[in-house]
């Protein structure tokens, strides 16, 4: 259980044209962020469940709203950083939610603020509220990889579409400049998986961009690439697919966890 997520929700969901924050959309009767903890907190290892602390980076002004939609699962949830050290496994595990920032990578650095430093949990995770069906076989994968010794790890799916480079247009059309390999192309997707150290490292580092939509990295696995450090792909699942659009949402409507 000595595994940290960090479950970013913080984001408005305008594209969705929704007036909720999209988190809280239900899709199959709950929120979008409901579904994305309940599928983390189902992972498990030989030893049992691997996530024992959930921290949600919600939008400052609905941080109550969502420990009140998150209450349902089967754990504590808290709205204030756990101090005085990691919660005790023996108790199963927390979920607390913590206001985020202005833009993903500051979300999540606001999450790792919230958890305790320190050896008590030796892989983190990064996952996007906006992908809900992640399967829990997924997240088992992705903190596999990284104890076997890879320190950075992202879920990736091969690239079925042919990818164009294009040039500035003329308004009506772009140029296409050239055609890229796809067979050296993935689809990232998340959780991503990190050893502890690294991840802090990585977000130290790039702290000073964070706020700065046009600067700040739009994955954390491009943050360690910014060290010139090495990131690792396992495959991913189709299943974790990311909901950005209404169609998205009525796409993930039909089919669940399918
Ligand atoms: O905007 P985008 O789709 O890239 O967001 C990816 C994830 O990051 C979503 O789960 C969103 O809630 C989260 N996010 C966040 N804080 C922000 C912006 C986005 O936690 N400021």
């Amino acid at each position: 259980m000595n595994v940290v997520a960090v479950l970013t929700a913080a984001g408005s969901g305008s594209r969705l044209g929704h007036a909720l924050p999209k988190a809280l959309v239900p899709v199959r009767g709950e929120p979008l962020v409901v579904h994305a903890a309940r599928r983390l907190l189902a992972a498990t290892d030989a030893d049992g469940p691997l996530v024992g602390l959930l921290v949600v980076t919600a939008p400052a002004e609905h941080v109550a709203a969502f420990a009140a939609a998150l209450d349902v699962l089967p754990c504590r949830v808290r709205t204030a950083p756990v101090d005085g050290g990691a919660p005790d496994p023996a108790d199963g595990p927390t979920v607390v939610v913590v206001p985020g920032g202005a833009t993903r990578q500051a979300s999540v650095a606001a999450g790792l603020a919230a958890a305790p430093d320190g050896p008590v949990s030796d892989v983190v995770l990064v996952h996007d509220a906006a992908r809900p069906f992640v399967p829990p076989e997924l997240v088992a994968r992705v903190v596999a990889a990284v104890r076997r010794g890879h320190a950075a790890v992202v879920p990736g799916l091969a690239v079925t579409d042919t990818i164009k480079r294009v040039g500035t247009g003329d308004g009506a059309a772009d140029p296409v400049v050239g055609t890229v390999d796809r067979t050296e192309l993935r689809a990232v997707q998340t959780p991503q998986g990190f050893t502890a150290a690294l991840l802090r490292r990585a977000h130290d580092e790039a702290a000073r961009h964070a706020d700065d939509e046009t600067l700040a990295a739009t994955d954390d696995a491009g943050l360690v690439e910014r060290l010139g450090l090495p990131v690792w792909v396992v495959p991913g699942d189709e299943r974790a697919a990311k909901i950005t659009t209404a169609r998205d949402l009525r796409v993930a409507e039909l089919l669940g966890d399918a």
